[in-house]
């Protein structure tokens, strides 16, 4: 299975320099197997590649068929958490330099699309937080606090400057994060792809992994039509486990977002919806997130699957948001609708599994995988390669059923569409 509109959507369509990639057959051996074509997956190929390091990737699907071609676009700098709750959530030691890596991660991103000249409409204008309601403010004015004491180039915007900014008078305020931006996010996984293969790495598609053992010292990965031996494996399949990582959707509690996108606005709009070409989004619980692409589409998305009957009471949604935050839009119809599932934990930090002392995984991001991703996909490649000299700076943890997961995923889809459909009244 590939790519699907209601999967990929917009980004299917226009995502430029897909990969021609083959499925793996016959039996050989690498030094190192990458498991999954996401972010994580090939950043960890393109850094092993880089340094000299013999590396296979082997995707079920296709590059990007997880979240990695579904999201949202921001480029964002740091965790979900405040500063402050990541470094009481797992320690000062690790906690600084988390703070740090990922703060750091958007240098990261746009550094290798430069570099490999990756066309994704990489945009790096900052990034808007915007405040919904009173309290929503109060929580950027502290996000503020935080990342300002670390010297971060954050800033709080009052309404009018906000509102400038944004293009709609409907927010308090917007924390505007100079260091974030937006990206095409399956064009960028395409190009991260295409700069492994030019670094050396060899990519395969359609190509579950769907036993993996150990023998004689050697990993032995199987696939439909082969075997691969490796010295060392990196597991990188995140929200989108199949086959023998099924168990690993016990380990988050799944989270889905969807996102309509309207055809390209006229030239005399887009001067006045989001005329800096910032991705935003509220503060809201159930929040909604807004950013154009290059051919000027206006990208609406919040909490939720567009699936069966889902699809009239989001589209509807989609539609009326638009009416009320950027009523100079006036009446449009929507070119696409699509949705994906984020990996999430209880606590929004990521995990780190080593389950042999030559395999490991880094996974969960929690809704921020474009920068993390990344950045995660290159530490791993150096831990892999220099062992545990090589800092992540995440406890190891076991990988383990988080209680009620089911439950908590099903309150959340049951939440955004009590939320969306009661909006329907406002
Ligand atoms: C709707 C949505 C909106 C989001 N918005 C944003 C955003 O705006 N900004 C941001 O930074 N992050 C966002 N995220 C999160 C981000 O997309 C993820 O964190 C990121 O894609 C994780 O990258 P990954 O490489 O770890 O995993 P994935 O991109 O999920 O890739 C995992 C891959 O592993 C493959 N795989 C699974 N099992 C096997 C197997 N047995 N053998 C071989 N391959 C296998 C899958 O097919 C998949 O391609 C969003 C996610 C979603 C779903």
């Amino acid at each position: 299975m590939t790519y699907s509109d209601i999967t990929h959507g917009l980004w299917a369509e226009t995502a430029k320099g897909k990969p021609e990639l083959k499925m793996f057959s016959g039996e050989h051996r690498t030094e190192v197997a990458v498991i999954g074509g996401g972010y994580t997956g090939l950043s960890a190929a393109l850094h092993l590649a880089k340094e000299g390091h013999d590396t296979v990737l082997l995707e079920a699907n296709a590059v990007g068929f997880g979240g990695a071609g579904r999201n949202v676009g921001l480029v964002n700098a740091g965790l979900w958490l405040m500063p402050e709750d990541v470094i009481s959530l797992v320690g000062e030691d690790h906690g600084e330099k988390l703070i740090d890596v990922l703060g750091a991660s958007p240098d990261l991103v746009y550094g290798l699309i430069d570099e490999y000249d990756i066309p994704c409409e990489p945009w790096r204008f900052g990034t808007l937080h915007c405040a919904d309601s009173g309290s929503g403010y109060k929580a950027l004015k502290e996000r503020e606090r935080q990342w300002q004491k670390r010297g971060a180039p954050v800033e709080l915007l009052e309404k009018e400057e906000a509102a400038q900014k944004l293009g709609t008078q409907v927010f308090r305020g917007a924390l505007l994060d100079k260091r974030a931006g937006t990206v095409q996010p399956l064009g960028y996984a395409f190009g991260l792809a295409q700069a492994a293969l030019k670094e050396g790495a060899s990519l395969f598609e359609n190509t579950p992994v769907t036993a993996l053992n150990k023998k004689d010292g050697e990993f032995v990965l199987e696939t439909p039509e082969g075997r691969l031996l490796a010295k060392k494996v990196i597991v990188a399949v995140m929200g989108y486990p199949e086959q023998v990582f099924d168990n690993h959707m016990k380990n988050m509690v799944p989270f889905n977002y969807f996102q309509f996108a309207t055809p390209p606005l006229s030239r005399s709009i887009l001067e006045t919806v989001l005329p800096g070409r910032n991705g935003a989004w509220d503060t809201n619980l159930i929040l909604s997130s807004y950013r154009l692409d290059e051919a000027g589409r206006l990208i609406v998305g919040s909490v939720g699957k567009v699936e069966g009957f889902a699809w009239d009471l989001k589209l509807a949604w989609a539609k009326r948001t638009i009416a009320k935050v950027f009523p100079q839009v006036g009446q449009v119809d929507m070119e696409h609708g699509w949705y994906g599932r984020i990996a999430m934990t209880t606590d929004h930090i990521p995990r780190f599994h080593v389950m042999d002392k030559d395999m490991a995984m880094v996974t969960c991001y929690n809704g921020r995988g474009i920068g993390p991703g990344t950045v995660f996909g290159k530490l791993l490649a150096r831990y892999m390669t220099e062992g545990s000299r090589a800092d992540i700076p995440l406890p190891i943890s076991p990988i383990q059923a988080v209680n009620f997961r089911r439950l908590r995923g099903l309150f959340y889809e049951a939440g955004s569409r009590l939320y969306h459909f009661a909006q329907r009244r406002i």
